[in-house]
């Protein structure tokens, strides 16, 4: 078929999923063994997916290190968490439904590491309780050494061959296909490696694009994290879930970004000022180093603030892990022993480690139920988009809120992955004929077209920086009115001037200068929806922290917001505060 002068070959599966990292995976493999033809697109080599990175582990009540741990436990902390604008029903089913999804992974090779007497190892993180809050620190972080997100993919890769999943690696995946009836019915894409344009007509196409942590300067992300995802959302007309929530971890390493495990902390490590004083208890004197991660991001930019900063500009403090032996740190923490001497020139069996918060994870992102359908809102009331399901950290379904706990984000991958699978199985096959016009396919090649005809303008390269320079400096851990408007008008001018961005060149086999211009347009829709979002919610809320407005705001506020392109409209939405088997968690203050 030809379409604005270029030739576009065509496929057809079943289903298609955006998407090769943990959650995409997870979803493939359901859908695969059902017997249904699913394709998983991916422009990396799936196992190079930012799965790949997680080093910590993936939390989950399976009563490994403690007999009596109970999933309604890890519930109220992943609610508390979430500073209650988590969806009470969706953490309930992670929750209940994770120590299951586990020992599936386990039952499939996953090579977690184990205690003494066998048992799947856990290793106690950030915010994890017993007794609902009453009973001290838990240890719920099921890990594979440091490389647990590594060890996931491998394995859930491994399961996709064996059960038999098409892949497309290397393509990349430009926008959804969208029929006459508003259903959507397929994607078109590209060849990476020849440019060959091609649309996938599909059931149903499964958004697992993953989060977008370029759209900051100093991020933990893999280069590709760039939500395409959510750009192609935004670009049907639908909205965006709490994009004003992004987490800054703790323990980025200075200056590179590189991510120090939680695991660290956990593992008995903590955080000290220029001053050599171990400032977290001053703060959070019950769970110390081991409090929610917006709570220590927060502190540790407070320390520096009050010049306890290290080093010689003071932007910085310190990660102790000395003390836990070399023994302990090569066999529980050998990659970031690895990392820190690399990047850092810093033995951590030696001396403390640099360190300072960095953009890690989106919390917001493609608002869906339970099943990973996708939801979009007219007049406050919810409907389901036929053919369209997002998981993973692309959506928002929502588990974690205004702040991740560490661990829930693997979870949340299976857990939802599965699920999307099942109810794909379920009702994939009786959607209605692949009604797709030719008008439908032109649509969905606008932005490449456009993008291919440039002539002259300004390249993606220095928008690209300018725009990761206004967020990291006025979207970062802490916002105010002001500087949020200033940031929203840089954001403006260079929203104008992307109107008129060039692709210098034109070239089919591996142009990358393609590719990043793409990925860029979705990073900039991205950053506006986090500018326009995080001016609208007036409290400070989980990693959501208002100079202006310093308290939390339930009356106001106990809501999601939605962000929809047109227009840059920001609304409110419910919470779900009704789990299915109990009571709701009621907000109380967050005390750690
Ligand atoms: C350094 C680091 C450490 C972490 N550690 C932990 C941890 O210990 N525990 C935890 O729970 N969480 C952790 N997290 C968070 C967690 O790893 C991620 O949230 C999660 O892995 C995301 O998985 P995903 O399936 O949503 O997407 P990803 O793994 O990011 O995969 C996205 C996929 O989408 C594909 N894709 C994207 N756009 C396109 C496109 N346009 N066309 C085609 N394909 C596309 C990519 O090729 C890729 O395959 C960590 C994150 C980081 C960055």
């Amino acid at each position: 078929m030809e379409i604005g002068g270029i030739t576009v070959s065509e496929k057809i599966f079943d289903v298609a999923i955006i998407g090769g990292g943990g959650s995409g995976l997870r979803a493939s493999l359901e859908i695969s063994k059902s017997g249904l033809d699913v394709a998983v697109v991916s422009k990396v080599f799936p196992t190079r997916s930012h799965t790949v990175a997680a080093q910590g582990g993936i939390t989950c009540a399976i009563a490994s290190a403690d007999p009596n741990d109970d999933w309604r436990w890890h519930m109220f902390d992943t609610v508390k968490g979430s500073d209650y604008i988590g969806d009470q029903n969706a953490i309930e089913y992670m929750c209940s439904e994770g120590p299951d999804a586990i020992f599936e992974l386990e039952h499939m090779g996953l090579p977690f590491s184990r205690f003494e007497n066998g048992r799947i190892y856990q290793r106690p993180f950030g915010g994890q309780s017993k007794e609902f809050g009453e009973g001290g620190q838990a240890a719920r972080t099921c890990a594979a050494a440091d490389r647990t997100g590594h060890a996931l993919l491998h394995t859930l890769y491994q399961a996709n061959l064996k059960a038999g999943t098409k892949f497309l690696n290397e393509w990349f995946a430009i926008d959804l296909i969208k029929n006459d009836e508003g259903a959507i019915r397929g994607l078109s894409c590209f060849d990476m490696e020849t440019g060959e344009v091609s649309i996938i007509r599909c059931n149903a196409v499964v958004l697992a694009t993953g989060g977008a942590g370029q759209v900051y300067e100093q991020n933990t992300t893999s280069l590709i994290c760039t939500g395409d995802g959510l750009g192609m959302v935004l670009r049907q007309g639908y909205p965006l879930q709490d994009m004003e929530m992004w987490q800054f971890h703790p323990t980025g390493l200075y200056g590179n970004g590189s991510l120090m495990t939680e695991g660290c902390r956990g593992e008995g490590g903590y955080l000290i000022n220029s001053e050599g004083e171990r400032f977290m208890p001053n703060y959070a004197p019950k769970a110390k180093d081991l409090a929610s991660r917006d709570v220590v991001s927060r502190c540790i930019v407070q320390e520096i603030l009050a010049g306890r900063g290290c080093g010689e500009n003071k932007d910085h403090v310190l990660l102790k892990i000395d003390h836990l032996g070399a023994d302990a740190i090569m066999k529980k923490l050998p990659e970031i022993r690895e990392i820190s001497m690399t990047f850092a020139d810093v033995d951590p069996i030696k001396a403390p480690i640099p360190v300072v918060p960095t953009c890690h994870y989106m919390m917001g992102g493609i608002p869906t139920n339970v099943h990973g359908q996708v939801i979009t809102t007219k007049n406050g009331t919810d409907s389901v988009i036929d053919g369209l399901y997002s998981i993973g950290e692309a959506a928002n379904v929502s588990v974690h809120g205004a702040n991740r706990l560490g661990g829930n984000s693997l979870l949340d991958l299976v857990v939802f992955g599965r699920a999307a699978g099942r109810h794909i199985n379920q009702n994939a096959k009786e959607a209605s004929s692949l009604n797709i016009s030719k008008s439908n396919i032109e649509e969905s090649l606008n932005v490449f077209n456009k993008i291919q005809n440039t002539k002259k303008g300004e390249t993606v390269f220095n928008l690209r920086s300018e725009m990761q320079n206004v967020m990291q400096n006025y979207f970062g851990v802490y916002r105010n009115e002001k500087l949020m408007k200033e940031g929203i008008s840089k954001l403006e001018e260079i929203t104008n001037r992307t109107k008129k961005i060039h692709l210098m060149d034109k070239s089919n086999q591996f142009n990358s200068e393609r590719v990043e211009v793409l990925e860029y347009l979705n990073l900039l829709d991205i950053a506006n929806a986090t500018a326009y979002s995080a001016l609208e919610r007036k409290e400070s809320r989980g990693a959501h922290a208002r100079e202006d407005f310093p308290e939390r705001d339930d009356q106001n506020w106990l809501c999601h917001s939605l962000f929809f392109k047109e227009k840059n409209v920001v609304s409110k939405r419910e919470v779900n505060l009704s789990p299915k088997t109990m009571d709701a968690f009621k907000p109380k203050a967050r005390v750690y």
